[in-house]
């Protein structure tokens, strides 16, 4: 065992604070590094407070993770000491089930290992993220990260940038389609800057006005303030897709109407509370709502590799971990530019 150093959630509500825990030590497939950097995720804070309502205590967030490997178990191939490595939202799921053969582990049916607030696989022993300053993942969920782009900027394409790409390549949004991006946080500038190099038009539809001259920066080619709904009437029926990042609850029906016939709204954001929606608002159009989550461990690997081919990487303002607290608080009244990174050197 190797003693790691945190910031943890000791209860509900709870600020976070400094905390000890012990990690496992490499096994024959581990691989063990030292975190430098880790993005701050919107779903941390639901998870932290207990939004989802299946919060497990001392919680260590964190799923956005980048650092140099420091330990590889006797039978470890992808990796060596040295090499730059990162971890997602996942690390570890069944293996066999149909969804993970096909590497959609983020679905697997037997329950994939979220990276903290989780169990490992022996359903007893609690996962903690990375908020801390080692961490310990089996090497097939660990991911190869390129020494040519910004490390601090590369951790959120773990979270943010997989979450917006993987339903982006599902759907094949590219060039001819029309794409609205609901919310411009962490995940809604990751989906712009990728729809813009897929080739979609993209409009931003935010409700900040503060964001416009930012959006049009990301590359988006219109945008949209949404809290004076008035505004949405110049794209109604306009949109191929929406993809929706909005963290807090929002009326569904206002965008559906926004979609072309056979148009798709897909979400990712995921708001704590239930929203209604209008059945007729689907059947004219024949319109789908649908969802999507993170991305399976070979579509990461696609998309960090694509990231590097492309320079493509988060827009980051960089904190030392005591300031999380503060940045949690920010975050819920937008005040972040598009994500907290967190330096792990400063724990
Ligand atoms: P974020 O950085 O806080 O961004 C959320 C954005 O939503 C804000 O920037 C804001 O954009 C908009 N928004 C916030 N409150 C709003 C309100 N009351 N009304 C309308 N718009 C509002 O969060 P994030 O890290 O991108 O995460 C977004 C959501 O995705 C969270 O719910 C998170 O848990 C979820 N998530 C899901 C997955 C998945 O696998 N599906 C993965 C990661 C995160 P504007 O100011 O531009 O309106
Ligand atoms: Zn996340
Ligand atoms: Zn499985």
């Amino acid at each position: 065992m190797t003693t790691a150093k945190s910031y943890a959630a000791p209860a509900k509500s709870a600020p976070l604070e400094p905390w000890s825990f012990e990690r496992r030590e490499p096994g024959p497939h581990d691989v063990a590094f030292d975190i430098q950097y880790c993005g701050v995720c919107h779903s941390d804070l639901h998870q932290v407070r207990d939004e989802w309502g299946r919060s497990k205590y001392p919680m260590v967030p964190g799923h956005e993770i980048v650092g140099r490997v420091t330990k590889v178990g006797s039978d470890v191939k992808k990796f060596k000491v040295g090499d730059l490595a990162g971890v997602g939202c996942l690390v570890n799921s069944c293996r066999e089930c149909n969804n993970c053969e096909q590497g959609l582990e983020q679905y697997c049916t037997n329950g994939s290992v979220g990276t903290y607030n989780s169990f490992e696989r022996d359903g007893v022993t609690q996962t903690y993220g990375g908020y801390s300053n080692h961490i310990v993942v089996n090497e097939d969920f660990v991911l190869h990260i390129s020494d040519k782009l910004p490390l601090a900027a590369v951790a959120p394409l773990l979270c943010a940038g997989i979450t917006t790409y993987s339903p982006l390549r599902y759907w094949k949004v590219g060039k001819g389609h029309k794409i609205g991006v609901l919310g411009l946080g962490g995940l809604g500038h990751m989906a712009v800057k990728f729809a813009v190099a897929f080739g979609a038009e993209v409009t931003m539809l935010s409700h900040t006005a503060a964001k416009e001259a930012d959006a049009k920066k990301l590359g988006a080619h219109k945008f949209v303030l949404t809290s004076n709904t008035q505004n949405l009437d110049a794209v109604k029926g306009y949109f191929d897709f929406i993809i929706d990042t909005v963290s807090a609850p929002h009326d569904y029906n206002l965008y559906l109407s926004l979609l072309k016939t056979n148009g798709v709204h897909i979400c990712v954001g995921a708001p704590p509370t239930p929203t209604e929606i209008i059945g007729f608002n689907l059947i004219g159009g024949r319109k789908s709502l649908a969802g999507s989550m993170i991305g399976g461990i070979p579509e990461t690997q696609e998309m960090l590799d694509f990231c590097a081919e492309h320079h493509i990487v988060s827009e980051i303002e960089v904190i030392a971990m005591k300031d999380i607290n503060e940045a949690y608080e920010r975050m819920l009244n937008g005040d972040v530019r598009y994500r907290f990174v967190i330096d792990l050197a400063t724990l």
